[in-house]
């Protein structure tokens, strides 16, 4: 029987009905596999971990060669150059210092070089997007355009959008999805001592700024004739949900969240190596929404970048932040997770593990703020880290194992007992709810 629950993708293996794991299409041959057929047997593509050096790099030269097939150079010239008051321009595929390719998990950059030596970017989305939907795909393009827009008219240094464009649009004869954005000169934070303080001095301005921004709703932001407002999200960092709301009180947008996941669990589409331990993490946030909704005075719902991991903030040679770039999947959420602790304070193993708390970072970071005149940001800082675990969630993990790890850290924070077996314990969660005959079904 066809579950109800939306899919990304079906399974590629013929008479399989089950839907696709989502984000685990296979990253050799591409093709989606449900969580019965993503195992070895049926299946005789290697892993990542198991090619070479070698054959990892020709994979994404590969990638970019094929991207490159698709890119009309000469248009996108024309268009970087009409956009700007008629300047030539010349396209490079490659960064000059490196000579490598501008490119991250998720999107590869071009680099548009004008006359005046001005440089512009081209943010095309990885071949990893080719398994979400084509709706959710042009929302999150769509988004973080109106995210860069809607920062323009503000203080944070963030890159200037010049223009996207969908590959599904006719009009569109670039010939790809993309972004033209302007490229803010800097080197990636190494998350090194030595730049910190400016780094977190930043990040707290950052933050201040931001909150002068209030809005009515939770989701992400989208443009419509020059006038920016609150759409659904813009999916999440992971590319797990669904494009929903947008959501007028934290507690519904918790809520839902917590249901999409618990519902994506027990169809197999989400984390299908430790379901009921993620069906546990889910299922405690959403029978205590009210300790993570905390009635704070403030209602309202402040932008936040999502991908807060560091290499984000670009630093001149003297350290000082020079841009916050990469927007994509930014959302506008309540204001005790926008002022929280977040990942660029986070001690990243720590934050995988059963050792919950705040960090030396965190209180740091929340010492700015007072010092900066913000004792309210101040407190939302070190108020407790549930949100950031809530966020991170319990799909990004090597073994059930750290699943289990990661569940002991949630009760931590949430101040309930550790119960003496973890796995029991997730399991007694299991039971009690409705979707309990399907998740068994995925264990057996
Ligand atoms: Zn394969
Ligand atoms: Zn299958």
């Amino acid at each position: 029987m066809m579950s109800a629950t939306n899919r990304f993708a079906n399974c590629s293996i013929s008479q399989c009905h089950r839907p696709s794991v989502r984000g685990g299409a296979c990253q050799i041959c591409d093709r989606p596999f449900c969580c019965v057929h993503d195992r070895k047997e049926f299946h005789t593509c290697p892993s990542l971990s198991e090619i070479s050096e070698e054959e990892y790099q020709q994979l994404g030269y590969n990638e970019i060669s094929e991207l490159h097939q698709r890119l009309d150079v000469a248009e996108l010239l024309k268009r970087a150059s009409t956009l700007n008051a008629g300047q030539k321009c010349r396209y490079e595929s490659r960064d000059s210092d490196t000579t490598g390719f501008i490119v991250g998990c998720a999107n590869f950059h071009g680099r548009i070089i004008f006359d005046d030596q001005t440089e512009w970017l081209i943010r095309i989305p990885r071949k990893g997007f080719n398994e979400y939907p084509r709706q959710l795909i042009e929302h999150v393009i769509a988004s973080e355009f109106a995210t860069l827009k809607f920062l323009e008219n503000t203080q944070v240094p963030a890159p200037k959008a010049y223009d996207f464009g969908l590959a599904s649009d006719r009009d569109n004869r670039i010939g790809v999805d993309y972004i033209l954005m302007e490229r803010i000169a800097g080197r990636p934070w190494d998350y090194g001592d030595k730049d910190k303080q400016s780094v977190l001095e930043s990040v707290a301005d950052i933050l201040i700024e931001l909150s002068k921004y209030p809005f009515a709703q939770a989701g992400s932001l989208v443009i419509e004739q020059g006038d920016i407002y609150i759409s659904k999200t813009a999916s999440n960092r992971y590319v797990h949900l669904d494009a929903h709301g947008p959501y007028a009180t934290d507690k519904e947008c918790f809520l839902d969240i917590c249901q999409q996941y618990l519902d994506l669990i027990a169809d197999g589409q989400i984390c299908p190596k430790w379901p009921q331990q993620a069906f546990a993490f889910y299922s405690i946030f959403a029978t205590h929404v009210e300790e993570v909704s905390p009635s704070t005075n403030v209602q309202d719902f402040f932008l936040k970048h999502v991908d807060d991991k560091g290499d984000h903030i670009l630093l001149d040679e003297t350290g000082r932040v020079t841009g916050i770039i990469d927007w994509q999947f930014a959302q506008c959420v309540p204001a005790a997770e926008a002022f929280g602790p977040s990942y660029v304070t986070a001690d990243p193993a720590r934050l995988q593990s059963a050792d919950a708390g705040l960090t030396e970072d965190d209180q740091r970071l929340a010492n700015i703020l007072r010092g900066k005149g913000s004792a309210s940001l101040g407190m939302m800082m070190e108020r407790d880290e549930l949100m950031r675990r809530f966020r991170n969630g319990i799909s990004d993990l090597d073994s059930k194992k750290e699943a289990q790890h990661i569940l002991r850290g949630l009760l931590a924070v949430m101040g309930r007992p550790q119960p003496e077996d973890i796995v029991v314990w997730a399991l007694e969660v299991c039971r009690q709810d409705h979707r309990w005959p399907s998740l068994l079904s995925l264990s057996g």
